[in-house]
């Protein structure tokens, strides 16, 4: 499959990249690691005009530990960069091993955490090549007006696949959104629409420039736990982060985030005042995983069927509560 023609812009700066979107209009495609885009590309699920490579724009590639305890992550740091650092393995380990998990190690060398967060939602019957997605008539996703998973509906339930934003969830990451309009900072929770066709909020124009970690999230115990169908290299098809914090032998603070089960990356509602002032048990973990499986609302957008990944958010969140209480 050959890749689209397109312009290929390469800035140097954040300004430089925001003058390309002035400059150039509307079918623009913002490229970090490409390993995501190029693909998609190949596929022609993209066919922009411009490409905008942000791989010169180094500001952006920095780990920057804050005064105040927190972390700023720019968004071209690679996932590699994120599993090598000391600094957040040593205070924000859900991030470190929710990234350690994404596909291989020569994607992690490309793949940034900007692209992670961004990353588009995924299905069946949309991450095929022109040819097939033809044979099928298409649908609401791309160039079509029927969904093939809800066929009747209106609605695309697209999957969102990335595994670091569960994680980022946990820790309650914000986003700082930059354009030539200004500067806003966003919770990561926020950005997410909840839509499988319009998944997150960004408009024409504007980057994801920094993702910002508060003190207050560091320090807990941190598990990511994944399924996948070749554990070298696939996509989430179900994914679960925990974090938690114990004193005196009870959990003090937890937070619960599942991934690749509904068109958002969500945090399980109701999970810190389940677990909080508890002592850990079978029992507790059992609940936490009843919670987490009734958060989860996967459809027939992957190759495992519905019913196994919302068992395996279950049994992963039972088996990540007890991790990491025991750490
Ligand atoms: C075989 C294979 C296996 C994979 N397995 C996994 C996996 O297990 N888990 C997983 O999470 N991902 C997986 N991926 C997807 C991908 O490698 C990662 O999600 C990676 O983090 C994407 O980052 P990137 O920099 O390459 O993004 P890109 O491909 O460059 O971009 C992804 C999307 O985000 C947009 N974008 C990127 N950066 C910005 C920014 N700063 N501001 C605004 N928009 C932006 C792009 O326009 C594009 O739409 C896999 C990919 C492949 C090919
Ligand atoms: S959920 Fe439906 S509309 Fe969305 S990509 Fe899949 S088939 Fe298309």
């Amino acid at each position: 499959m050959s890749l689209p023609e397109f312009k290929l812009l390469r800035p140097r700066s954040v300004d430089e990249a925001l003058d390309c979107f002035a400059k150039h209009g509307g079918n623009i495609r913002v490229l970090a690691g490409g390993t995501d885009l190029i693909p998609s590309m190949r596929q022609k699920l993209f066919e922009p005009e411009y490409v905008l490579d942000l791989r010169r724009v180094t500001t952006l590639r920095e780990i920057k530990p804050l005064p105040d305890g927190g972390v700023e992550i720019g968004s071209l740091v690679t996932l590699r960069a994120i599993e090598r650092s000391q600094f957040l393995r040593q205070h924000y380990p859900v991030l470190t091993e929710a990234a350690m998990t994404v596909a291989s190690p020569v994607l992690r060398n490309m793949g940034t955490i900007g692209g992670n967060i961004c990353l588009d939602t995924r299905c069946l019957w949309y991450n095929q090549s022109l040819t097939w997605r033809k044979g099928c008539g298409f649908c609401i996703k791309k160039d079509g007006d029927i969904c093939h998973v809800a066929p009747g509906g209106t609605k695309c339930w697209a999957a969102f696949s990335g595994d670091t934003p569960p994680a980022l969830l946990c820790l309650h990451a914000e986003i700082e959104i930059q354009s030539q309009a200004g500067t806003r900072r966003v919770m990561l929770s926020d950005f997410y629409t909840g839509l499988g066709d319009d998944y997150r909020r960004l408009q024409p124009g504007e980057l994801v420039t920094r993702i910002f970690l508060p003190s207050s999230s560091a320090g807990y115990q941190g598990v990511y736990r994944k399924l996948r169908v070749r554990g070298s290299i696939d996509y989430p098809l179900a994914g679960v982060a925990v974090v938690m914090k114990r004193s005196n032998g009870h959990i003090s603070d937890a937070r619960i985030g599942i991934t690749a089960v509904n068109p958002a990356p969500l945090l399980v509602k109701g999970a810190t005042e389940l677990l909080s002032g508890k002592q850990m048990d079978e029992a507790l973990a059992d609940a936490a995983g009843d919670l987490s499986a009734r958060t989860a609302k996967p459809l027939t957008t992957s190759a495992l069927t519905p019913e196994y990944r919302r068992e395996m958010i279950r049994v992963f969140t039972k088996r990540a509560v007890l991790a990491a209480a025991a750490n």
